[in-house]
């Protein structure tokens, strides 16, 4: 299909689709009568022909799509309906915002990959397999600003690739090929050290988690291993085996440190004239996080257990929920008084300074347990969350200190009590060494 036979399908497409003023004209609209027909396909030559005929529709009226909205960007026809792209006039169209940023991506990028834009109009490639030709093209001109002829000859490499993947991956090696062969012009700044090329992505997936890939120059690289370095230790488990957790999970664990501490500073950049902070709104019924949405109970507690996670625990009409809220934060004196005796936190084999540490209520504040010395216990992250989560017990001993009951089955024997991290000596009870 050429250009003059695009244009002549998108008229009948939109003389096809469009509003019609009388019922009577509905004879005409051919396309709706064959998705309203009544035979059904069965036999496998025909089915693998409305198969193709289907795929390459879509690609097509993808090639629409793209063109049409980045049209609509150059006419300015989103901003004077007060949106910021041609994305979020797709979006307010119904389709999902990662679809519609591809499109429009693609659209803009249609002018200066001519060759490519060609054979979207053939209908032969998916709007997935272009939109990653043009980003490999952008990848290579970041790093090795690209001629007219490199340009085509590139997108010709690209395009005897079979998948988005592969396509990316490709372009990632000339890029390196180029880098390595071409001289630099006096003065560049090298590829590792470019911000310009720093990208971060952040996804929240089906399951509700999140997931990040972060792309960063040599430097901000090197703050990110140097933050990191300190927090990744290993922490023996309490018996002194090794740390179980994985290098991944650790690395996780202490990126998540980073963060909080981050957060627990007042010295950052505000939102809205406040400090940005994780906020759970606890209506009746679901727990809700102001990012990401629903968690479960037991997480919601953990996050109220310590007011320095959250800054506002608010009601589904955005009042603050607790009433008496004074009485609910460890006061910086009870905190005091809690890192003179647990020295960090207090879970067995852990010690992890008391800067990264949540105050936990023993008895839940809202099982009526109060915030007190004797009522509270430093715990890391980690070992926070292995309290709420994980079926350990914490009890405050006849000395003050605050003791631990493994996880175990009820119906069998009790394990034998362990001490807190600080409790090392100087105790008459009969489990401590
Ligand atoms: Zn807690
Ligand atoms: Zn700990």
């Amino acid at each position: 299909m050429d250009a003059t036979h695009l244009d002549m399908f998108v008229t009948a497409l939109i003389d096809d689709l469009a509003p019609v003023p009388t019922p009577d004209d509905d004879a005409d609209r051919t396309l709706f009568h064959l998705l309203d027909s009544p035979r059904r396909i069965v036999d496998e030559p025909p089915l693998l022909v409305v198969l193709v005929a289907a795929v390459t529709a879509r690609n097509l009226l993808d090639h629409v799509i793209a063109s049409a909205a980045s049209a609509a960007e150059r006419l300015g026809i989103p901003a004077r309906r007060h949106l910021r792209s041609g994305a979020d006039l797709l979006t307010m169209l119904g389709m999902a915002p990662g679809a519609a940023q591809r499109l429009v991506r693609v659209g803009r990028a249609a002018h200066t990959l001519p060759a490519l834009t060609q054979q979207q109009r053939l209908g032969g490639i998916g709007i997935e397999f272009v939109d990653a030709v043009g980003r490999g093209i952008t990848h290579i001109d970041n790093r090795t600003p690209l001629s007219e002829e490199d340009r085509a000859s590139i997108v010709t490499k690209l395009m005897i690739q079979t998948t988005p993947a592969q396509v990316a991956e490709k372009a990632r090696a000339i890029a390196i090929d180029r880098a390595a062969t071409q001289p630099q012009e006096e003065g560049a700044v090298p590829v590792a050290e470019n911000t310009d090329l720093n990208d971060m992505t952040l996804v929240q997936t089906d399951d509700g988690r999140v997931a990040a890939a972060l792309d960063l120059d040599v430097l901000t690289g090197e703050e990110l291993f140097a933050a990191l370095d300190p927090l990744c230790r290993p922490v023996p488990l309490p018996d002194g085996s090794p740390d179980p957790r994985p290098t991944g999970r650790r690395r996780a664990d202490a990126f998540g440190q980073v963060l909080r501490t981050y957060l627990s500073d007042q010295q950052r950049p505000t939102s809205g004239g406040v400090l940005p902070h994780v906020t759970l709104v606890r209506p009746a019924g679901i727990d809700t996080l102001g990012f990401t949405g629903p968690v479960s109970s037991v997480t919601a507690d953990l996050i109220s257990c310590d007011s320095t996670l959250t800054s506002v625990i608010v009601d589904h009409s955005g009042a603050p929920l607790d009433v008496g809220r004074a009485e609910r934060l460890f006061t910086p004196i009870i905190r005091k008084g809690l890192a003179v005796r647990d020295c960090g936190c207090a879970f067995p084999g852990c010690g992890r300074p008391v800067s990264w540490c949540d105050a936990h209520h023993i008895r839940p504040w809202s099982e009526g347990g109060v915030t007190s010395l004797d009522n509270g216990v430093l715990f890391c992250r980690c070992h926070h969350t292995l309290i709420h989560h994980g079926g350990w017990q914490v009890y405050l001993g006849p000395d003050r200190h605050p003791w631990f009951i493994p996880p175990h089955d009820p119906a069998g024997p009790e394990p034998a009590h362990l001490r807190s991290h600080a409790r090392r000596t100087l105790t008459n009870l009969p489990t401590a060494a």
